[in-house]
């Protein structure tokens, strides 16, 4: 017999009632309390730790994981159950749980050589099915008058694997009809999880990697769609099932999971070197930063000076807060660009998706079925409700590019505005609710509804988005394609960029540009400082007074502007890596407020228009009776009904609107996107 020195039950033991880490706690000791406190099912034992006290075991640990596991799993729990013998009556099993093995094997490089052995893998959460009941052992009843026995079967606790019924009767020897007793039989919950590629390990042009893995018992519903995590666990090759026609010759593979971790949303995965942060430093000092960072912005790209600006502004982004009642303000910038084809929108975008230090390129469409937010579907192969997350949620953390924005699907119309203000998606369908965090910067373009922008209509005619919508965007660009005397300029600059020629040594290239931008979201967070604060407010109370002092009159800004105005500040001062942001970096926010306000149609001398009139396009007294609409027919659908139009007309004479404009307005709102129409003449809010 091969030396096993020492028994691997007695050296688990002695490592967890003995280890102490580098602070010289009994760290594992202190989990054990834990876990009989709380009545844990598992214990995570760090790699690390495991190396440190026995390399031997450690080794052998990984070489006969499925030998040593069981072994260790019943002697932790004798371990507990002597400590505390109560804990038997509420718990019966418990598990060790290894994390942070020493090497990840990314997606891309899963073998079946590397079947039945312990590895980690890291990817995104990006679908989850709902938590079934998996049959670890059964007893069967031989449906048969002359047998009529139980029996159980299989007579080995599995793992993962589903049980097929028995064929043969054990008792009797005989085939026929078997039937679970269900109440005699051991169940475990039972999740399968798909987890894909990181964006940033994705090489360019490829479809992200995929793998799916099985979560049982506790590990269940430990982690949601949109979530970074590293799991350890057994990689299985397994066949696929041509649905319902046998087996067929093609594998895939699956894991087992043994433990996860969920990680941190921070950009701590950008690498940057003590060189390139000196560079970075270096960069900050130059006055004129924040232009050559706007310079660099697709710099093939002639002009659109304003859109590189607004680009820039949400790569960088202004920063979050908790306020103290815990609401949180977000500090993402949302940007859309509304143009005429051929105005480089794509290609600006594509830059942006290129340089943000963590992005998800989409459009509008979304390239699977689950589009921006998350959708639930049943799965092909398995029949399960799968919860799966869209671009939004796997950008969490990140930047959201969507491009062709108008054509998104009907139910991200509705969930995109929580996605965007709230930062959230929530989704309740076929069993599973949710809340998944989607704090991402959107970056977005759209085409003009009628093919190009007719400046004569305001933003909301122009795109086939609802102005609700609109209004969650910080900054709001329309590229209008007119030939004029900048054709010159752009024709040469097009061409020089063709040959190669556009070399400014002011131009930030994109390398060190995407290490400035990670490195000023994760370690540059400003403060407004009194005079910026000054300058922004009186900014604001000017432009509501031009509004006129009576309730009819219409309001040129909102407080939302104001936040965007905070948030801008911020970004400004972040470029410069400044912590504090000064009276310069309000007055330039004021100034690209300005541009948009213009450009949106507003004359900011005169106060002309008003921001609501721009973005919905109808004056504020119809504008509340809209609002008082939806609120009926809210009330009116319910949950999962809709609204009739009888109903809704008999609600609204009660608040004093007639019948004629009910039926106008509700029409005109349907038009808009504010309600949908379910079935004829029935209603629910977008
Ligand atoms: P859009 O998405 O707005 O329809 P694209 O991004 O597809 O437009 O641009 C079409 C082409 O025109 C691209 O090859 C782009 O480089 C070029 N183009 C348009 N405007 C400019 C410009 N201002 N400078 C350089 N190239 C431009
Ligand atoms: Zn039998
Ligand atoms: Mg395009």
């Amino acid at each position: 017999m091969s030396a096993i020195p020492p028994d691997p039950k007695d050296e688990f033991l002695l490592f967890i009632s003995t280890y102490k880490d580098s602070k010289g706690n009994t760290v594992y000791l202190k989990k054990i309390n834990e876990m009989i406190s709380y009545r844990k099912k598992s214990l995570y034992v760090d790699y690390n730790d495991l190396i440190l006290f026995d390399m031997t075991f450690a080794t052998l640990f990984i070489q006969k994981t499925n030998d040593l596991l069981p072994l260790l799993n019943n002697a932790l729990y004798e371990y507990i159950t002597s400590l505390d013998p109560s804990f038997a009556e509420d718990v019966d099993k418990v598990f060790v749980r290894i994390y942070n093995l020493p090497r990840t094997v990314t997606l891309r490089a899963i073998r079946s050589a590397l079947a039945n052995k312990l590895i980690a893998v890291e990817g995104i959460v990006t679908k989850m099915s709902d938590v079934k009941q998996r049959l670890v052992k059964g007893t069967f009843k031989h449906l048969d008058p002359n047998c009529n026995q139980e029996f159980v079967y299989p007579d080995q606790d599995t793992f993962g694997e589903l049980i097929e019924t028995p064929t043969v009767c054990p008792v009797c020897g005989k085939t026929g009809r078997f039937k679970l007793v269900p109440e005699k039989s051991t169940f475990v919950d039972y999740q399968r999880i798909i987890i894909q590629e990181k964006p940033e390990d994705t090489p360019s042009g490829q479809m992200p990697r995929k793998l799916e893995v099985v979560l049982e018992e506790d590990l269940v519903d430990t982690v949601r769609p949109g979530d970074r995590v590293k799991i350890v666990g057994m990689i299985e090759v397994k066949q696929e099932a041509l649905i319902k026609r046998g087996a067929s010759s093609v594998f895939s593979f699956q894991m087992k999971a043994h433990s996860v971790e969920v990680s941190q949303r921070v950009l701590e995965e950008v690498n940057i070197s003590e060189d390139e942060e000196l560079k970075i430093k270096q960069l900050a000092k130059d006055p004129w930063i924040i232009d050559r960072i706007i310079a660099s912005i697709a710099p093939e790209i002639y002009g659109r000076w304003e859109i590189k600006e607004a680009i820039a502004l949400s790569l960088f982004g202004g920063v979050p807060k908790t306020m103290p009642d815990g609401t949180r303000l977000r500090g993402d910038i949302h940007t859309l660009i509304i143009g005429d084809p051929g105005t480089a929108k794509s290609q600006i975008l594509q830059f942006a998706a290129k340089v943000a230090p963590r992005a998800v390129y989409t459009t509008g469409k979304g390239s699977t079925a689950v589009g921006l937010t998350a959708a639930v579907n049943r799965d092909k192969e398995t029949g399960d409700w799968m919860l799966e997350a869209g671009a939004l949620v796997l950008a969490d953390g990140g930047v959201a590019v969507i491009d062709e924005i108008e054509k998104m699907r009907d139910e991200d119309r509705v969930a995109i505005h929580e996605a965007m203000e709230q930062q959230t998606v929530s989704i309740a369908k076929a069993g599973i609710v949710a809340k998944l965090n989607s704090r991402a910067t959107v970056i977005s373009a759209g085409n003009p509804k009628f093919g190009r922008y007719i400046v004569e209509r305001g933003v909301a005619d122009n795109i086939n988005l609802p102005p609700s919508l609109l209004s969650r965007f910080d900054l709001i660009f329309i590229l209008i394609d007119k030939p004029g005397e900048e054709d010159d300029k752009m024709a040469d600059h097009i061409l020089d960029a063709h040959a190669g020629n556009i070399s400014d040594k002011n131009i930030i290239e994109i390398d060190l540009l995407k290490k400035y931008i990670a490195y000023a979201r994760k370690n540059v967070n400003p403060k407004i400082t009194p005079e910026a604060k000054k300058i922004l407010k009186e900014f604001f109370i000017d432009m509501r007074k031009k509004g006129g002092e009576s309730p009819e009159s219409p309001v040129i800004i909102t407080p939302r502007q104001l936040e965007a105005l905070i948030r801008l500040s911020e970004a400004y001062a972040r470029m410069r890596l400044s912590d504090t942001v000064s009276k310069e970096d309000a007055e330039r926010a004021i100034n690209i407020m300005r541009i948009f306000l213009q450009t949106v149609g507003i004359d900011v001398e005169t106060g002309k228009m008003d921001i609501d009139t721009i973005m919905t396009g109808k004056p504020s007294s119809i504008r509340e009776k809209m609002e008082r609409l939806i609120d009926i027919v809210r009330v009116l659908a319910g949950d999962t009904s809709c609204a009739r139009l009888k109903e809704i007309v008999k609600e609204a004479k009660n608040i004093g609107i007639e019948e004629n404009e009910t039926r106008r307005l509700i029409e005109q709102m349907r038009r808009d996107f504010l309600i949908v129409e379910t079935k004829e003449d029935c209603y629910r809010p977008a």
